[in-house]
C-alpha cells in the first residue's frame, strides 16, 4: 500500500491539516474538524472526470433484482420441490434481498436517479425486508450517520461508550448479542441485527442523536407495520414450512449479507470528534464477482467520501488511496474483518480503545488496525482477545497500546 513517496504526504495531511481546519459549527455548536474535506479535495483533483457522470440507466437494475425476488417467492409458495432444492433457492431468495438492499442504499444516496418517486420505489422494496422505513432511513443514514460517522453522542450506529453502557439498560442487553462478547447469543447478530437496530434507532436513538428533528416517528412506524403486517399475511397464509422458505430464510440471510459489511465499516474503528473518513472508517476486499453483485459495499471508505458517486466506480477511489493514504487506508479481506470483529470488544472505554465490561477486557483500535493491515499476522485468538486489565487501575492509552500489542499481535514486524 506504501507505494511511493506521496504516502506520508496525506498520511500526515490527514493529521496535520485537521488541526488547521475546522469546518465551521454544525447542528450541535461544536467546532468541527474536517481532514476528509482535504482528501476528498485532492482526490478530485487526481480522479478522472467521467467517474462522477451520472448514469441514470444503472436503475435498469432493480428490474432483474425485483424479478428474481418475485419469481422464486413464486415457485417457494407454490411449487412442491424437494427440501435441499427448496433451501437453495430460499437462500438465493436472501441474497438477492441483500443485494437490493445495497442497490437501494446506492439510490437513496441520488447517485442513479434524482426522481424522489422512484428513489422511494425502490427504497420501500430494499428495506421491506427488514421492516425499515425509507424515510427513517434517508435521516438516519444519510443526514446523520454520514455526518456524524463515528462521533460518540451522534452517530446512532456505534455501540457507544461504557458510561451508555452503564446508563441504558438496553446498551448491556444488546451488547450480549454484539460480535466479540463471547456470549453464545452473539451467533444471532449478524441474522438478525439491522432489523432490530432499525427499530431502535426509530424509537431510542433518534430521541438522543442531534439531527433527527425532521424525522416523524409515526410516518416511519407505519411503514415499518405495513411491512411486518404484509410478511405475517403472507407467511399464515402459506404455513409454517413455505413462510420459512420464501419469509423466514431470505430475511436471516439478508440480515447476515449486509450486516457482514456494515459490522467492519467504524465498528473497529476509532471514535472521532471531525470527520476524519480514514480514521472513523474501514474498507474490505471481497472477490470481483462479489463487489458487482454487491454493487462494492465493500468500498466504504470510497463511498463516505462520495456518497453520489456511482458505487461501480469505486475501485478507482481505492487504487489511489492505496498510493496516496498510505497505512491509513485499511482494507483487509472481508474474512479477515469479520474473524476480527468477533474476537474484539464493542464499547468504548476511550475514543481508542475498545471495551469489554463483562470480562474486562480491552483493545486499542490502533492494534487492530495493525493487525488487519498484515496479511497472515496472527489474530488475537480466543483467551487472548484483549489484554486483560483492571478497570479499577487507569491505564494510559501508551501503556495499554503497548500490552496489547503484545499480548494479541507478539512482536510487531517492521
Ligand atoms: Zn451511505
Amino acid at each position: 500500500m506504501n507505494g511511493n513517496g506521496s504516502t506520508t504526504d496525506v498520511s500526515k495531511a490527514g493529521a496535520d491539516t485537521a488541526g488547521a481546519d475546522t469546518a465551521g459549527a454544525d447542528k450541535a455548536g461544536t467546532t468541527r474538524i474536517n481532514a476528509t474535506r482535504h482528501l476528498r479535495a485532492r482526490l478530485r483533483r487526481e480522479l478522472p472526470r467521467d467517474v462522477f457522470i451520472h448514469r441514470p440507466h444503472r436503475f435498469l437494475y432493480w428490474i432483474p433484482m425485483m424479478a428474481l425476488i418475485a419469481t422464486a417467492t413464486a415457485v417457494l409458495a407454490t411449487v412442491d420441490l424437494p427440501p435441499f432444492a427448496a433451501i437453495m433457492i430460499s437462500l438465493a431468495l436472501g441474497g438477492v434481498y441483500g443485494s437490493l438492499f445495497f442497490f437501494g442504499h446506492e439510490v437513496g444516496h441520488g447517485s442513479i436517479v434524482k426522481s424522489r418517486i422512484l428513489q422511494d420505489l425502490v427504497l420501500y422494496s430494499s428495506l421491506g425486508i427488514y421492516c425499515t422505513s425509507p424515510h427513517l432511513w434517508r435521516i438516519w443514514h444519510n443526514q446523520v450517520h454520514h455526518a456524524y460517522t463515528n462521533h460518540e453522542v451522534s452517530d446512532p450506529d456505534t455501540w457507544g461508550t461504557l458510561d451508555s453502557y452503564r446508563a441504558f439498560p438496553a446498551a448491556r442487553i444488546g451488547f450480549k448479542l454484539s460480535p466479540g462478547s463471547g456470549n453464545w447469543a452473539s451467533v444471532l447478530y449478524l441474522f438478525t441485527w439491522f432489523t432490530v437496530h432499525a427499530q431502535h434507532v426509530l424509537w431510542s436513538k433518534s430521541r438522543r442523536a442531534p439531527g433527527f428533528g425532521r424525522l416523524s416517528r409515526r410516518r416511519a412506524a407505519i411503514d415499518s407495520l405495513l411491512w411486518a403486517s404484509f410478511w405475517l399475511l403472507l407467511g399464515t397464509s402459506l404455513g409454517p414450512y413455505r413462510a420459512l422458505l420464501c419469509v423466514i430464510i431470505p430475511m436471516l440471510v439478508a440480515n447476515a449479507i449486509i450486516m457482514s459489511y456494515i459490522s467492519t465499516n467504524h465498528m473497529m474503528s476509532p471514535m472521532v470528534e471531525g470527520d476524519d473518513v480514514l480514521d472513523s472508517s474501514m474498507s474490505v476486499t471481497s472477490w470481483r464477482i462479489v463487489d458487482a453483485i454487491h454493487f462494492h459495499f465493500s468500498h466504504h471508505v470510497e463511498h463516505h467520501l462520495f456518497p453520489s458517486m456511482g458505487s461501480d466506480q469505486s475501485p478507482h477511489i481505492r487504487r489511489l488511496l492505496e498510493r496516496i493514504a498510505g497505512h491509513r487506508y485499511l482494507a483487509p479481506a472481508h474474512w479477515r474483518a469479520l474473524l476480527m470483529l468477533y474476537r474484539t470488544p464493542r464499547v468504548y472505554v476511550e475514543p481508542r480503545v475498545l471495551y469489554d465490561p463483562v470480562r474486562d477486557t480491552r483493545v486499542s483500535t490502533d492494534r487492530v488496525a495493525t493487525a488487519l493491515q498484515r496479511k497472515g499476522s496472527s489474530l488475537p485468538g480466543k483467551g487472548q482477545s484483549a489484554a486483560r486489565l483492571h478497570t479499577g487501575h487507569c491505564k494510559t492509552n501508551a501503556v495499554v497500546s503497548a500490552r496489547t500489542a503484545t499480548s494479541i499481535l507478539g512482536k510487531p514486524d517492521v
